[in-house]
């Protein structure tokens, strides 16, 4: 009697072996076929880039489009760039006509990469106020993430995608998106606090483009520029008096330059009104790695102090 026991539990146990290895090797060949590399990531612009690196940090596979330093309105796609978006998982933009606006070089990128709104391509800036171009009411400024909330809602946005898109990684996704928010967070509030105490006539920020809405509306600061779009023909004579006419009826103690554009008209204005440039702040585009403004927090950081600095003279 007791060694049939024996016997039974021995088979029970090799059969249950069995068993265990087979459902084993299924799952396995189950999580094979749905992915055998990290998740691939594109985005258009190094802003997007490093919003998404923070979040996605060792899991994913990250490309970025637009180089540093260029203008990411108006944009060429390379080669290299039309492979990587059509082997990419997802790709983020901006949204807001950053890339679509122009020569819409975005859009037929997607076209001809086979990819798809909505499915494959996300736009980080979905669900936030959306202020619009004083020249054209029907088009949306792009230039949101330059107030930092908006940045934590890009982020928000881009935690959401990489969750879905990958769910095997979808709690390291969130525990790096709340770190990350709470850094941005804090600058946020830090930089409400200390631009409450600049003089309210002192409040005008002057720049090449126009690209400051959304941080003079989270900040208080008025936003003054030559043209207001880098889509649109830039310094021409009508545009140059107006921003002089503006500066002259403020009290404007600098004047500020973008790293992605020509400094050639803020060139003329500092001639003609006998101010000085004060700095290079990033609008567009971060700066190139290991130079200060690499990433989107230390290149707000740079631009809240340079621009607090210069306004108050
Ligand atoms: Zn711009």
């Amino acid at each position: 009697m007791k060694k049939m026991v024996i016997t039974l539990m021995g088979v029970l146990c090799l059969v249950g072996g069995v068993y265990g290895l087979l459902d084993y090797r299924a799952q396995v060949r189950q999580f094979q076929t749905r992915r055998q590399h990290k998740l691939r990531v594109v985005t258009t612009n190094s802003i997007l880039e490093d919003m998404v690196h923070n979040v996605g940090q060792e899991h994913i596979e990250l490309y970025s489009i637009v180089k540093r330093g260029t203008d990411p309105h108006e944009y060429e796609p390379q080669p290299t760039d039309i492979a990587q978006a059509t082997d990419a998982d997802v790709i983020f933009h901006n949204g807001l006509n950053l890339e679509t606006g122009g020569n819409g070089w975005f859009s037929k990128l997607m076209k001809i990469a086979h990819k798809q709104f909505e499915k494959d391509v996300f736009a980080a800036s979905k669900g936030i106020e959306v202020q619009h171009l004083t020249t054209n009411k029907n088009e949306p400024d792009p230039h949101a993430w330059l107030s930092l909330a908006n940045g934590i809602q890009y982020v928000e946005n881009i935690t959401t995608v990489l969750q879905a898109k990958d769910p095997a990684h979808a709690d390291a996704y969130r525990k790096n998106a709340n770190r990350y928010r709470a850094q941005l967070r804090q600058l946020h509030r830090q930089t409400q606090v200390k631009f409450a105490g600049i003089p309210t006539k002192q409040r005008v920020l002057v720049t090449s483009e126009g690209a400051f809405k959304y941080f003079g509306q989270a900040y208080q600061v008025t936003p003054t520029y030559i043209w207001e779009i880098n889509t649109e023909s830039q310094g021409t004579p009508e545009q140059m008096q107006a921003v002089l006419n503006k500066i002259a009826t403020a009290d404007v103690r600098n004047l500020f330059i973008e790293s992605s554009v020509s400094p050639k008209s803020m060139g003329k204005v500092a001639q003609e009104t006998g101010l000085p440039i004060y700095a290079k702040i990033f609008t567009d585009s971060l700066a190139t790695s290991g130079q200060t403004g690499d990433t989107y927090y230390t290149m707000m950081r740079w631009n809240i102090n340079q621009i607090y600095a210069g306004l108050v003279g």
